[in-house]
């Protein structure tokens, strides 16, 4: 499968999950458009570290996820330096876990900003030149979270179920435009958003983080191993072939049976 001559704009590919699929559509020969925030050094070494190592152009844009205007002007940027977004991937996120009765208002809405919101402007300001090419895929990284619940996540879970609502609506209005939409709902995989709350789990249990571990997955997954982010990628690249191009409006889970119990 190649993807060359295709220009992929994956929000939150950074670090994680995100960088793992810019690494697998960028070997596939996609020139990328890497979305995120954090430290510009370790932004720049992720940046030019994959366009060395696959020969693709890759553009960083630091628009913060929470402002409209700014994801609507990611996508605006991308075409205007490298002609087109083909393939958005919605994946930037973060996450807060609290009792609902505790839980911070403020992250409240930067939660359903970030992860929710920004998935319907992306889509929104990316639509137009995927209908005027005749080509287009769009993937929402919502979650296993995005099909059930737990405690403690009101915020993330409402949001990851409100992506699987944007992805089969846009699956319907783009049907016949040649633009497929499905969103991946991952299980565990070892990101710093999860590190967060392993350490918060061996913190609650006096114990190292290795030995909460098997505890952790075992409470979701019947299936004990985390996801990795290339194993994400490699769906991605897939949703991305011509293999996949009746595959629309699906939520993918990828999470070693977490939501087949
Ligand atoms: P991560 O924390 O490693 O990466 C998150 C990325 O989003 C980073 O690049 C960060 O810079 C970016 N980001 C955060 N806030 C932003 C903002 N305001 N503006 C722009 N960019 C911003 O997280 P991850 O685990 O790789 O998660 C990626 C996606 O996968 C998220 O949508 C998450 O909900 C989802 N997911 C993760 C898991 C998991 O186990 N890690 C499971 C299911 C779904």
């Amino acid at each position: 499968m190649s993807l060359s001559g295709r220009v992929a704009l994956v929000t939150g590919s950074t670090r994680g999950i995100g960088l793992g699929i810019a690494e697998a559509l960028a070997a596939a020969g996609a020139d990328i458009v890497m979305g995120g925030q954090g430290d510009p050094a370790e932004i720049e070494q992720a940046r030019a570290g994959l366009a060395a190592r696959r020969g693709v152009r890759v553009l960083f844009d630091g628009a913060d996820m929470r402002e409209p205007e700014a994801v609507a002007g990611m996508v605006a940027r991308a075409e205007r330096e490298f002609g087109a977004v083909d393939i958005l991937v919605n994946n930037a996120g973060i996450q807060t876990t609290a009792p609902i009765e505790a839980f911070p208002p403020e992250r409240w809405d930067a939660i359903i900003a970030i992860n929710l919101s920004a998935v319907f402007h992306a889509i929104r300001a990316a639509i137009p030149g995927m209908r005027t090419r005749g080509w287009g895929r769009i993937i929402n990284i919502a979650s296993a979270h995005g099909l059930v619940a737990s405690a403690q996540k009101v915020a993330y879970v409402a949001a990851k179920h409100g992506v699987l609502g944007v992805t089969k609506v846009a699956a319907i209005e783009l049907a016949g435009a040649g633009v497929t939409v499905n969103a991946i709902c991952p299980g565990w995989v070892r990101t710093p958003l999860v590190e967060a709350q392993l350490a918060e789990r061996a913190e609650r249990h006096g114990q190292p983080v290795e030995h909460v571990e098997h505890g952790f997955l075992a409470e979701k997954q019947p299936l004990i191993a985390f996801t990795t982010p290339e194993q994400i990628g490699a769906l991605a690249a897939f949703l991305c072939s011509d293999a996949a191009a009746t595959m629309t409006g699906g939520a993918i889970p990828i999470d070693g049976g977490w939501t087949a119990w």
